[in-house]
């Protein structure tokens, strides 16, 4: 077989050189130790939490090391694309904090070393495709679904292994004319790599798993679909060797497929990156673990955080914590520090399934919006409010100083509040301090019946100044307790309850649910200077 005559035949169009494409991406100039990493997300339209973590190793990895993060879409499945789904991609990821430094922009391609996107890469692929055949090492094969089906029955029936491979591939050997007289005749044809008969076996040096030895490839596998579209396995091995990948991170669903990515490179004489496969997402389904799945489980789909209101950096502070063992330890020693600042490392990260808590999540989410500022606070949340709750993001541009008084009680000191769980939460926590949205939802305590209610507050009311101190407020909060028979110490009251009506713990829950609706709730004191002397009033002598 005349192979450069096949290659001519069959990629007629094809004037560049491997050289020239060599040429035309050069080795990248930077700092020695600087890695180049990428996500390359499908543009299905579901952008999934997996993206993100797999996304956050290669930022971190990349801008630890004044290196290069960049963003490709794979879209080489023409099937599975949905319109607009680059821009889903390209938003969620701006959204939840990830910068690229080249890649896939919403306004087209940024930087050297594309075009980025798969399908407009066709002439770089078809040139290795031309390569290849040239060398005898890639062939066309017109076997039907049915005839590898067919094949497959034959295998499985035989105890081999399944696929088109040495004598199941129909195609290996067929002569240039009667390919020629296949493709005039107008049969569809894919191009497949022609895979060796070995006993071999390869090893490849996972950053995350450590060694991986694995059967060497013998498969007949496709490098170009009908379409002239590569496969992915084709697209990898081109992409990160031009766009000069130092690290390929990407979930352990890959792993199977290695020994054909082990085969290209070596093929091509090209080094491998370094591959990095990372554990697939799990859950607690009562007692046992599962993988998450798009169809039963809503976090699965990095919407949900955006809809849920849970804060791009508690949800990084979360992925934080999946991905490197030591990461908790660390935010506890710098409770301060920006997660930038966290030292994050391969060699940390778990092999195992990474466990998704949504419980743990929203602790985290906790922890960091009570470190921020009142301000801060005020801006997540109202970015978020525009966007889902339209109602309540009127409520805090109309009320902008109670609103950030509010969110300053309890803030700062060695013991910050954590009302504050996510922006959706935040809606109802902080319902009580605007009349539009205030409910009264406990009920009084038991100690309290409607009289020991309205005689409290009419005594309340007549002494309350609001000019008074905190302290002063107290000493007459305290006096009206022990007026009517309550215990001033809970302690008191514990030791002996037949000698009280019940304690200042039930005074201050009236208290409390009156001005804010619930029995759990921030100083009252505090409380009643946000809202003002007029609306404290109103809502203490609705029960008077
Ligand atoms: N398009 C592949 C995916 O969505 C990317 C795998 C890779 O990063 O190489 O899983």
């Amino acid at each position: 077989m005349d192979y450069k005559a096949l290659a001519d035949y069959l990629f007629p169009d094809v004037k560049a050189t491997p050289e020239d494409i060599e040429a035309r991406f050069p080795e990248r100039k930077l700092p020695a130790g600087a890695n180049v990493t990428r996500i390359g997300p499908s543009p299905t339209g579901f952008v999934h939490l997996g993206n993100l973590y797999n996304a956050i190793i290669g930022e971190r990895i990349a801008h630890q090391s004044q290196g290069v993060f960049y963003l490709r879409i794979e879209d080489t499945d023409n099937k599975r694309e949905v319109e607009g789904a680059v821009e889903t991609v390209i938003n969620a990821m701006d959204y939840f904090g990830v910068h690229f430094d080249e890649g896939a922009t919403a306004e087209g391609d940024s930087g050297s070393y594309g075009p980025y996107r798969q399908r407009q890469r066709k002439d770089i692929y078809h040139v290795f495709a031309k390569l290849l055949t040239e060398r005898g090492l890639a062939y066309p094969c017109f076997m039907t679904a049915e005839e590898i089906e067919a094949v497959r029955e034959q295998q499985t029936a035989n105890k081999e292994n399944p696929g088109v491979y040495s004598k199941y591939a129909k195609c290996r050997d067929l002569s240039l004319d009667d390919i020629k007289a296949k493709i005039e005749a107008g049969m569809e044809w894919v191009l497949r790599f022609r895979g060796q008969e070995t006993n071999e076996t390869i090893a490849v040096e996972d950053a995350i798993r450590g060694k991986l030895e694995m059967p060497r490839n013998n498969m007949d596998f496709v490098l170009l679909k009908s379409d002239g579209i590569p496969t992915y396995h084709f697209a990898h091995v081109i992409d990160d060797h031009f766009m000069r990948s130092t690290h390929v991170i990407r979930g352990e669903e890959w792993i199977s497929s290695l020994p054909m990515h082990v085969e290209l490179f070596n093929t091509l004489g090209w080094k491998q990156p370094i591959y990095c496969h990372t554990a697939t997402l799990m859950k607690m389904d009562g007692e046992s673990k599962r993988k998450l799945s798009k169809r039963k489980d809503p976090e699965l789909a990095l919407a949900y955080y955006q809809q849920e209101g849970i804060s791009k950096d508690a949800v990084w502070e979360f992925l934080l914590t999946l991905l490197n063992s030591n990461y908790e330890e660390w935010r506890i020693a710098n409770p301060e520090s920006d997660y930038h600042e966290f030292p994050y490392t391969l060699e940390k990260m778990s092999v195992s399934g990474a466990l998704v808590d949504l419980d743990k999540m929203r602790d985290i989410s906790k922890n960091v919006i009570c470190r921020m500022t009142a301000e801060q606070v005020r801006d997540g949340w109202l970015e978020w409010c525009n966007e889902y709750n339209k109602d309540f993001a009127e409520l805090i541009n109309k009320y902008p100083e109670r609103t950030l008084a509010a969110l300053n009680v309890g803030r700062g000191g060695e013991k910050p509040r954590r009302d504050i769980e996510t922006w959706k939460q935040a809606c109802d926590f902080m319902s009580f301090y605007y009349d539009e949205t205030f409910k009264v939802t406990d009920n009084m305590p038991d100690e309290c019946d409607d009289a020991t209610v309205k005689d409290f507050f009419g005594r309340y009311l007549s002494t309350y100044d609001h000019n008074d101190d905190s302290a002063e407020w107290f000493t007459k909060v305290k006096t009206i307790t022990e007026e009517m028979g309550f215990a001033v110490k809970p302690k008191d009251y514990k030791k002996n309850p037949e000698q009280f009506r019940g304690s200042i713990v039930h005074i201050t829950n009236m208290l409390r649910i009156a001005l804010t609706g619930h029995a759990n709730a921030p100083d009252i004191w505090e409380v009643s200077h946000v809202l003002g002397e007029e609306i404290t009033r109103r809502r203490l002598q609705a029960f008077s």
